[in-house]
């Protein structure tokens, strides 16, 4: 029987009325109709005040979110421990604008890593470079732009405070994940992580950031920063995920009239993902984080021999990604 099979191993911490509800959702989530009207009354709901936060509780948010902090997140922490399932907390805003909103970003990511270092359940924390700085200002330095003064200043204001919560995943010893969003602002997120890595990782991978597989240059990528890495004696943190903005990817490449970052198929995706991890696997002072659902690639990374961990990630909207060692 495969892994993925065995069921009564994989629902353990399920009862069965939260797999008829899990159920019921995702029918209710493949109904295309559904979702749009859903979403609708929902937001005229909450915009009007109704009293439907109890709904909301009850049905998609205990599905997918493990809370609204991280106390109300630690119920499930803890019985996601109990059967060797680890978490990490993600604070996943993203678009905002204002330097406060960004400020107050780092407050919580370094609430979480103190959080962390605490807890044997959480072993890892989390961000979104545009937690930390407007899209706008990683898109103009990704395409080298010249920054204005201010816009100079907003992106110095950008850089410190990547260090300030990387030094302190460094001093607290709780490796940081830097999520990966749309490509043509990932540049100047790439370099930004690299000078982290550069700095904080000189023992051991502290600093991770993220390869999206589906991109058909990333492969490319991670094999000059192994030789960077090298030269410069610091040691590769890197989550390897096959990549979430597909349809948005395509569709700018297209309206803007350039050729697609994306890989042209699923099984060109599926070929390359492996190639990382493979890559990765081969190489010293490279640490890897598989952030993956899929089967094959779980077995190609945990199979006989292997020395790596894969990472499932149950929840993804709001508060809690859980792990499997
Ligand atoms: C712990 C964790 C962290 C993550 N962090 C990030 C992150 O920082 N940034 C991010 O972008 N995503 C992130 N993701 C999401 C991830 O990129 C995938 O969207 C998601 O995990 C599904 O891919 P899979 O490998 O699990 O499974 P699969 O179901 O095997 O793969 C689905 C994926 O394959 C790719 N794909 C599907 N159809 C095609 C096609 N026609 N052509 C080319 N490619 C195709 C897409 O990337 C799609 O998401 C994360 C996921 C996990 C589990």
């Amino acid at each position: 029987m495969k892994l993925f099979d065995n069921t009564e191993i994989a629902f353990s911490l399920k009862t069965y009325s939260e797999l008829e509800r899990a159920y019921f959702l995702f029918k209710m989530i493949q109904n295309q109709p559904m979702v749009r009207i859903g979403t609708a009354v929902t937001n005229f709901a909450l915009k009007a005040h109704l009293p439907i936060e109890g709904l909301i509780r009850a049905t998609v948010f205990d599905h997918f979110c493990g809370g609204t902090n991280e106390e109300d997140c630690l119920p499930s922490i803890d019985k996601l421990y109990t059967k060797g399932v680890y978490s990490v907390l993600d604070y996943s805003v993203e678009g905002k604008e204002e330097e406060s909103e960004f400020d107050d970003t780092v407050t919580k990511i370094l609430k979480i890593i103190n959080f962390g270092q605490e807890r044997k359940s959480i072993p890892f924390a989390v961000f979104k470079p545009t937690g930390f700085g407007r899209f706008a200002i990683f898109q103009k330095v990704t395409e080298k732009i010249v920054l204005t003064i201010t816009e100079e200043a907003e992106w110095q204001r950008v850089i410190v405070r990547f260090h300030t919560v990387c030094k302190a995943a460094f001093k607290n010893n709780v490796p940081l994940l830097i999520d990966a969003e749309e490509s043509w602002m990932q540049g100047a997120a790439d370099t930004l992580i690299e000078e982290m890595m550069e700095t904080y990782n000189q023992e051991k991978a502290i600093i991770f950031n993220t390869l999206q597989m589906y991109r058909h240059d990333r492969l490319d990528y991670l094999k000059v920063l192994a030789e960077k890495a090298n030269q410069k004696r610091f040691h590769i943190g890197m989550k390897i995920v096959r990549g979430a903005y597909m349809e948005k990817e395509r569709f700018r490449a297209k309206e803007k009239g350039y050729d697609s970052p994306i890989c042209p198929d699923k099984q060109a995706t599926d070929l390359n993902y492996d190639a990382a991890i493979i890559f990765m696997m081969e190489q010293p002072n490279m640490a890897l984080f598989a952030g993956t659902h899929n089967e094959e690639s779980t077995y190609l990374i945990n199979g006989p021999g292997k020395k790596s961990t894969t990472f499932l990630r149950k929840t993804s909207v709001c508060g809690l990604d859980n792990y499997m060692v």
